[in-house]
């Protein structure tokens, strides 16, 4: 029985129907039948093959919520009809250190839910079931779909790094920094959104800041100096990294989650004199995930989505594209 879905054909390409046999089922894996599938900016880049690794036809979607409709004889805690996420990861070797440690998302053997293999932007999905996870009954699927991949890669560095006495700060209220300051609110800090929309302000103070720097503000930005914990960096283009290193107090923590080309130009005696630290992060362990989609039921922590049938696809992944999806966009199987 195949499977019906949109891929792209070639880089840029408008997305077409395309189906795909998906074979026997694994003894580990679980099929789901896909209700809802975020788009994230990483299905764009491979939809364009800016990453160079893309294999057409290329069947996006990493931000997934559906019913497990199958599931292997090997597959434990999961049941027909459960309803389930599945992020970014869609298997690793669970044999490794960092496997064994609870860090699949270190595993060099990770397996991509939608690269070489087909995603969901479609009927159904295939993954390891023990990469499928079940959703706290609090969750409306269409506000937890996006969690799964942009909500746990800012849920990651901030479950390490921010405490409720923290002064936390996100740059970009996007995809990833609309769920940054939830969270951040919710772990109790004191959350101070930076953009360069100034027309934000009100959102972020919706989203949980108490504070909002508009960062064209040399004043404001000036006045920020020295005053964060915690700053996590969610835009995908290249910043003034020494002038945000200023923001930050003695000891204070640089996380970056968004990508940009280039390099980051900070002073060694930045890093020394200021006992600061700049980190990178992407997604997050499994257990983590179960726990993100847990604290996000509990403290009614939300996906700000556009939901759209599956059909338009093409004008939501634009959307996307452009930069112009509030906060995230949803695929919808009607
Ligand atoms: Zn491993
Ligand atoms: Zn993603």
């Amino acid at each position: 029985m195949s499977i019906k879905g949109f891929a792209a054909f070639g880089p840029g390409e408008k997305l077409k129907p395309f189906s795909y046999e998906p074979g026997l089922l694994g003894p580990h894996e679980v099929e789901v039948e896909v209700t809802h599938c975020g788009i994230c900016r990483s299905d764009v880049h491979l939809i364009d093959n800016d990453w160079g690794i893309t294999k057409y036809p290329a069947l996006c979607g990493h931000e997934i919520v559906g019913k497990v409709s199958a599931a292997g004889p090997e597959v434990k805690g999961l049941s027909k009809g459960d309803r389930v996420g599945i992020g970014w990861q869609a298997g690793s070797c669970l044999a490794c250190e960092w496997c064994v440690g609870g860090q699949e998302n270190r595993c060099a053997e990770q397996a991509a839910t939608c690269l070489g293999r087909p995603g969901g932007f479609a009927e159904a999905v295939r993954v390891d079931g023990r990469f499928a996870f079940p959703l706290p009954k609090g969750l409306e699927s269409h506000h937890a779909a996006p969690l799964l991949c942009g909500g746990i890669t800012v849920y990651t560095p901030l479950r390490a790094h921010a405490h409720p006495w923290s002064r936390v700060g996100v740059i970009g209220i996007g995809g990833l920094g609309h769920f940054a300051l939830q969270f951040a609110r919710a772990f109790g800090c004191e959350v101070t959104a930076f953009s360069s929309s100034k027309d934000k302000e009100g959102e972020a103070a919706g989203l949980g800041a108490h504070r909002f720097v508009p960062v064209s503000d040399a004043a404001a930005m000036k006045k920020a100096a020295g005053s964060l914990d915690l700053l996590v960096s969610t835009v995908h283009v290249d910043l003034d990294w020494e002038a945000w290193m200023r923001v930050l107090r003695p000891g204070g923590v640089l996380a970056l989650v968004g990508a940009t080309d280039g390099k980051l130009n900070i002073a060694a005696d930045t890093l020394l004199l200021g006992k600061k630290a700049v980190l990178g992060s992407t997604i997050g362990t499994r257990s983590a995930i179960r726990e993100m989609l847990e604290f996000a039921a509990r403290h009614a922590i939300k996906a700000r989505a556009e939901v759209v049938p599956m059909a338009q696809v093409n004008a939501a992944v634009d959307r996307v594209r452009q930069g112009k999806a509030r906060y995230r966009m949803v695929l919808e199987n009607r």
